[in-house]
């Protein structure tokens, strides 16, 4: 089962703290959201798992980390400072401003449905920030406005330290900022959110292979994140949409939000575009893409072939995921509201092990027992020590109560200290399980080993 309403995910999220309202206190700030504790946790993993996909598990992609502020050239010639923008319509009469090519119908406004609308005109969409003590029209920078432009113009230095050869890939996740003008659909389009991009830089004329390779790797994580296939479709960008250096079938995986259809990830064939525009000496490659004379460049963004003496500007096939969009997309999932029979219902969670945000909850009994409480804490000591993520000490003195809690936040299972536990030799625990809802006894010398062989399972 699915959340219906984005309103029912919103409440959720707030109530269970995974997600607040940015600057709350203050009436909010539109288009920022906070992560509270369960959120931090959930993000954390599910950046984790896309890391371990796409770094640790190949061998041919590296990481890197670049500045969220950069030169300003960068976005020069990248093409953003130009025409990184949307079209923007305002209504004249309720003067709502809305993306032309978002709005249920381009004749009327969204909110007031008058078609007394402006024509629609470029909306720049990077945030612009002064630098240094004095503010200037010159000592200006940007906030990235996406992460792969600091990848493509390390290209060279992360492939001269690793001695690495067409194809790899770079890979790296983080915040990015775009003033949108309409921010909406809580995380789906906010004006600071974070990226999961990876570039992999291929020979001309392999890039339509790769580009399937990548578009079936990426769907396929996805279902792995517990998203159901059902639920998610490859749209290519058509022909209007398509920017000017992509080549078809550039487009988007999509997966069915609460709102509807829209873009998870983009799976883009961006040719030698990037390359190709931040290389120094553009004259001396066959630049197939349209590029703006690159002035400024001191370093050649080529790659010369060991083996055939090929030089060439490498083609991109970029994999660009949005770790806040793939958060309402693996709650959505999740969340179901289960009939139990007799008039009893929960809320659970079902989220894939490896992204729960508490894996174990370790329960005492009785919250004032001193005996109890200390061995919990013991077993909570012990597991977290398996570096799984974390394990709660969770000391409410109400095990019904522990468990309900626990299957709303999805944590897959309790471990619960009674007054056996102290007596038994060898003593043993109950572990109880969210999906299934059944308990057995595991001695508590097992437990270590029970737990990692739990996570260890899909
Ligand atoms: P859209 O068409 O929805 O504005 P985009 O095509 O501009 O998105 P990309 O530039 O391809 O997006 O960025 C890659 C990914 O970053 C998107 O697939 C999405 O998951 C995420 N993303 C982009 N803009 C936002 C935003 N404003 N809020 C949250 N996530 C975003």
């Amino acid at each position: 089962m699915a959340v219906k309403l984005m309103e029912t995910l919103v409440a959720f999220c707030k109530r269970r703290g995974f997600v607040f309202q940015g600057s709350d206190i203050y009436g909010g700030l539109k288009g920022t959201y906070d992560f509270g504790p369960l959120g931090v946790e959930l993000k954390k993993n599910l950046r984790q798992a896309w890391w371990t996909t796409m770094v640790y598990e190949r061998d041919d992609v590296e990481g890197i980390e670049c500045t969220h502020i950069s030169n300003k050239l960068i976005w020069k010639y990248s093409g953003h400072e130009d025409s990184f923008s949307d079209p923007l319509v305002e209504c004249k009469d309720c003067h709502t401003r809305m993306r032309e090519d978002k709005m249920v119908d381009k004749t009327k406004c969204d909110k007031c449905g008058s078609t007394n609308l402006t024509e629609p005109r470029p909306f720049h969409l990077m945030m612009k920030i002064d630098m240094g003590p004095v503010a200037n029209d010159e000592d200006y920078a940007y906030l990235r406005a996406e992460t792969a432009q600091g990848t493509y113009i390390n290209f060279r230095n992360v492939m001269d330290s690793t001695s690495r050869k067409i194809p790899f890939g770079i890979a790296q996740h983080g915040q990015s900022f775009r003033n949108e003008i309409t921010p909406r659909n809580f995380l789906f389009r906010t004006r600071e959110f974070e990226q999961a991009e990876m570039q992999f830089f291929v020979e001309p004329g392999t890039d339509k292979e790769w580009f399937e390779t990548w578009k079936n790797i990426r769907t396929d994580w996805w279902i792995k994140q517990g998203l159901s296939e059902k639920n998610l479709r490859f749209e290519p960008h058509s022909p209007d949409d398509l920017v000017f250096y992509a080549k078809p079938p550039t487009g988007d995986i999509e997966y069915k939000f609460p709102h509807g259809w829209d873009e998870l990830e983009g799976i883009h064939n961006r040719t030698d575009y990037d390359l190709g525009t931040h290389t120094k000496n553009q004259k001396e490659f066959d630049i197939q893409a349209t590029v703006k004379e690159n002035t400024h460049s001191n370093t050649k963004l080529n790659y010369l072939d060991p083996q055939t003496g090929q030089n060439y500007i490498p083609f991109v096939i970029e994999v660009a995921a949005g770790l806040n969009r793939g958060i309402i997309a693996v709650l959505n999932e999740a969340y179901a509201e289960e009939d139990l029979g007799d008039g009893k219902s929960r809320i659970v969670l079902k989220l894939k092990k490896h992204l729960a945000p508490i894996k174990v909850a370790v329960v005492p009994l009785a919250k004032n027992n001193p005996e109890l409480v200390a061995l919990a804490k013991d077993v909570k000591n012990r597991l977290q020590k398996l570096g799984l993520g974390r394990i709660l000490f969770e000391n409410t003195g109400n095990v019904g109560k522990a468990y309900r809690r626990h299957d709303e936040v999805g944590t897959p299972l309790c471990l619960t200290i009674d007054f056996e536990s102290l007596e038994e030799k060898p003593a043993s625990l109950t572990v109880r399980d969210r999906d299934t809802m059944k308990q057995e006894r595991i001695e508590i010398d097992q437990i270590e080993t029970y737990v990692l062989n739990y996570f260890k399972g899909e």
